[in-house]
């Protein structure tokens, strides 16, 4: 609890999120290379500023590591001085530190339904909860993060959409689906029942790392979306934005994903002080899958010392 507690105020503390509006989130050659989101002002100074096209030339240290601070996830253990645009990881504002280390999956196993938090396994090892919109893409990003099918599977089967199912990763970490809200199909009575026990689950699982709220990039800002992360940020709880089905390049009806990821962005950047990481994934092409799998070790790694 204690190292769940220091995490979550560093995370807090650490996490500011600006995405300055001189900086163009929204042209479609930006959203294909996602290294153009954010532009770092190198800021190390060991390093020199005339050979990078992303320095500022004209930034005190200071200011840089300011701007830097107030554009990125700056995780435990990076000096912000010392901060280069190749710590960052692509599509995302993420920077990866000391903290990241083995991060693909190599063995996943199903362990546990829970209906209630204090149904949940009782167990030390870290979790990390993906939680999203029903048809957010929520399966599939499961399914191609564990690159097994069934596995996502096993939390669709009916009777088991509404619950908290727990995976055990590696031995050594759980992936915990949640259950999708939002479902049309569900009656009010279910739907507070939903929010009763995942909130619950929030408020008193000490070893919950972060959650992962997916957002579906290829629809506007929806005002569900927009509450839970509200609700998540007024809690405390640490999150991480994982837009999905980048992929989805063309609209065929309203926006863009670029532009849907930068209206949503816009959002928090009004309701939060310090807004979350994010990252830019697809289950199609398999965009951003090993730099989310990254940030998730040293997300862990961190917890876990
Ligand atoms: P869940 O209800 O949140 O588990 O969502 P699913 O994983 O079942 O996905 C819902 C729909 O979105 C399905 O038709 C998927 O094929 C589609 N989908 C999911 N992820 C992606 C993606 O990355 N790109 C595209 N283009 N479609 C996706």
């Amino acid at each position: 609890m204690v190292l769940l507690l220091r995490y979550r105020s560093l995370t807090i503390n650490l996490t500011p999120l600006l995405i300055p509006k001189s900086h163009s989130f929204h042209t479609l050659q930006s959203f294909r290379n996602p290294k153009n989101l954010i532009s770092i002002p190198r800021i190390s100074s060991s390093s020199s500023s005339s050979n990078n096209p992303t320095t500022t030339t004209n930034r005190s240290i200071s200011d840089a590591a300011k701007f830097a601070k107030s554009v990125l996830f700056v995780p435990p253990g990076v000096e912000i001085e010392e901060l280069t645009d190749d710590m960052v990881l692509p599509g995302s504002n993420i920077v990866i530190g000391p903290f990241a280390g083995h991060s693909q999956i190599k063995e996943v196993e199903f362990v546990k339904s829970s209906a209630r938090a204090r149904d949940c396994p009782k167990d030390d090892r870290p979790e990390i909860a993906i939680l999203g919109r029903s048809n957010v893409g929520k399966s599939s990003l499961i399914n191609c993060l564990v690159r097994k099918k069934e596995v996502a599977l096993t939390s669709k089967k009916p009777g088991k959409t509404q619950l908290i199912n727990h995976f055990l990763v590696n031995k050594s970490w759980y992936i915990v689906d949640l259950p999708g809200y939002g479902f049309a199909k569900v009656s009010d009575a279910a739907k507070t029942d939903w929010s009763a026990f995942t909130k619950g689950y929030f408020l008193n699982r000490d070893t919950l790392v972060c959650v992962l709220l997916l957002i579906d990039a290829s629809v506007p800002p929806q005002k569900i979306d927009l509450d839970c992360a509200n609700w998540l940020g007024r809690n405390n709880v640490p999150m991480t934005f994982v837009f999905t089905k980048c992929d989805k390049m063309k609209a065929t009806k309203g926006k863009r994903p670029d532009e849907n990821i930068k209206a949503f962005q816009q959002i928090i950047r009004e309701n939060f002080k310090v807004h979350p990481p994010w990252i830019l994934t697809s289950s199609v092409s398999g965009l951003g899958r090993d730099e989310l799998l990254l940030h998730m070790s040293q997300l862990r790694n961190y917890w876990d010392q």
